[in-house]
């Protein structure tokens, strides 16, 4: 991916710029409003990485303007801050996503693939889940030479966990998601996808991706780290 990061705190931009040139990424960094509408200006980007706080201008009116003129490229906002409120206005305003400091380098990547695989219109062949790869289009799991199929539901629900990387998903949006408006059957059918799901994971030997509960909240898949469920 071509990434643009813009961000004025040098620690943490360097720390982006080189993780995400680690991994294989061409990674552009703009300290400020004005660099970065110069750099949007003369180059192609996948995503955009933008910070809330700048110091010439707020990410969000910058975003703003983006949107505005029309630039499409797909932006995932980070900011220390993390009311709800500015959540919300964040996405309206047209972010893709948002991250709040401090955050898993593993989980911020995993978000800007998603976003940009969302963006390619998700025909992109396969995406890494921590040591699994996750292909949308053959709807399998594989790792180290092993490949697992996955039913229609269990694609479904992973899908749907993928794009909110590290977010709680709810049940009841699960359900909403993955069986409709209209389900009327026993809301734990949920659990019992989850289960397959892990069990998958398990056969995988998978040790860098997992679906943790949250007790009273719902699932999230976590990346990069181990976690017992
Ligand atoms: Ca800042």
């Amino acid at each position: 991916m071509r990434v643009l990061v813009v961000e004025d705190e040098p620690r943490m931009s360097e720390l982006l710029h080189r993780g995400l040139t680690e991994d294989g990424h061409t990674v552009d960094v703009g300290a400020t409003g004005a660099a970065a509408r110069e750099l949007v200006r003369y180059a192609d980007y996948d995503v955009v990485v933008l910070d809330w706080g700048l110091p010439d201008v707020d990410g969000l009116s910058l975003l703003r303007e983006w949107r505005a003129q029309g630039v499409a490229t797909p932006v995932l906002m980070l900011t220390a801050r993390g009311t709800a409120g500015e959540k919300v206005l964040g996405l309206r305003t047209g972010a893709d996503d948002y991250l709040v400091k401090p955050f898993d380098f593993e989980e911020f990547v995993a978000r800007l693939e998603a976003l940009h695989r969302r963006a390619s219109g998700g025909t992109a062949g396969g995406a890494s889940l921590g040591d699994v790869e996750f292909s949308r289009v053959r709807r399998q799991l594989s790792r180290d030479g092993q490949t697992l199929d996955l039913t229609g539901r269990e694609f479904q629900v992973l899908r749907v966990l993928q794009d909110r990387v590290g977010d709680v998903v709810s049940r009841s949006e699960l359900i909403g998601t993955v069986w409709g408006p209209h389900f009327d059957g026993e809301p734990n059918v949920v659990d019992v996808y989850i289960g397959y799901l892990r069990a998958k994971f398990r056969d995988l030997e998978a040790e860098r991706v997992s679906i943790a509960t949250v007790r009273g909240a719902g699932y999230r898949l976590v990346v990069g780290t181990k976690e017992t469920p």
